[in-house]
């Protein structure tokens, strides 16, 4: 539920609304715009009367949102939410580039990378260090070690580290490297850690579930949102259908979709949509033309010899000719690519 006071309430008339949603067990989330203070009661609405705030002084009107989503919803928060990271953007006229490798595998290659990237115009750094594998005898990723690379590469290119978070138990570590914490596809509905992530004070790039439908996606944001952590990119990755010629099939329809109901940022991540480099180009496009405010892209030196996703990871050149090519894209949306 929504409360709009009338404008020039006053803190009093404030305090007192905000009592009477606690008096029925909800908390109030209080945004006070230019013209008015609107107030919004998180939790279960069922009980809640409406009635008890329509006759109130001070309230011009109550709007229930019938969204099971709320926190997240344009119905609650009408102007883009953008994201800033040392001083890098999610969302605006900027379209962010996150780039580097699946994994972190070692330091050289992973300061390497990052400073090829960062000079093609990537905007954020990225780079796994708790992976997670189908296999369990696959590469598992090199846990604290590729954190402290991913902070040597930071050091080396300015640029802030979004690296993925599997099981809160590693909170502590990856709070003391990252910059961004990346919530993968796989974990998108693993709500004991969606609920410890909402606690944190750091961006989180959460990644749609590969079958997860974009009300199910919201409401992931929706568990993260609701602890209080509301700096949230949303990140399209391709979701799992009948097709086997591309790795994941793409939904477009996606980046339009949410940001009409919501006014999170919104990323894509054509590698993991496409498992294969010829493809990362054309649906980057698409991406950026339907809307996207930023991509994630996986970048490898030796794409032949990557301890994983290597069919999909673009060679630092082949990234930088991308790049270019996505910025008259880009420019006939009003935006322009990264720092390129
Ligand atoms: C990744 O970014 O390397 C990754 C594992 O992505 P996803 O969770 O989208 O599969
Ligand atoms: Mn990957």
């Amino acid at each position: 539920m929504i409360i709009v006071l009338k404008p020039g309430a006053t803190q009093g008339e404030v305090d007192e609304v905000d009592g009477k949603i606690r008096s029925f067990g909800l908390s109030s989330h209080i945004s006070r715009g230019v013209e008015r203070t609107i107030i919004g009661a998180i939790g279960d609405e069922r009980k809640m009367d409406a009635e008890a705030f329509e006759g109130m002084e001070c309230v011009e009107k109550v709007l229930r949102i019938l969204k099971p989503y709320k926190l997240v919803s344009r119905d609650f928060q009408k102007e883009d939410t953008v994201v800033t990271v040392l001083g890098q953007k999610v969302g605006g006229d900027t379209i962010a580039l996150f780039a580097g490798p699946c994994s972190v595998e070692g330091r050289d290659m992973m300061v390497g990378i990052a400073e090829r990237v960062a000079a093609a115009g990537a905007t954020f750094l990225r780079g796994g260090a708790f992976k997670p594998r189908t296999s369990p005898y696959a590469f598992q990723g090199l846990g604290e070690e590729g954190l402290r690379y991913l902070a040597e590469a930071r050091a080396a290119t300015g640029l802030p580290v979004a690296t993925e978070l599997m099981d809160p138990r590693d909170i502590d570590v990856v709070m003391k490297y990252a910059d961004v914490i990346q919530i993968g596809a796989r974990n998108m509905q693993n709500f004991r850690l969606l609920t410890e992530v909402g606690k944190l004070d750091k961006p989180v790039i959460l990644k749609r579930g590969m079958s997860a439908t974009i009300v199910e996606w919201l409401m992931s944001a929706e568990y993260i949102a609701s602890q209080g952590n509301r700096q949230i990119i949303l990140c399209e990755r391709g979701v799992r259908t009948f097709e086997t010629e591309t790795r994941n099939t793409f939904d477009v329809s996606a980046i339009p979709v949410v940001k009409g109901l919501s006014h999170l940022p919104v990323i894509a991540d054509p590698s993991h949509a496409a498992g294969k480099v010829g493809l990362v180009a054309p649906l980057a496009a698409a991406a950026i033309a339907a809307g996207a405010d930023g991509l994630m892209i996986e970048v490898h030196d030796r794409p032949e010899k990557a301890l994983s996703d290597g069919p999909q990871s673009l060679k630092p050149d082949a990234f930088r000719d991308v790049v270019a090519r996505l910025t008259k894209i880009a420019s006939a949306v009003g935006r322009r690519v990264g720092n390129a």
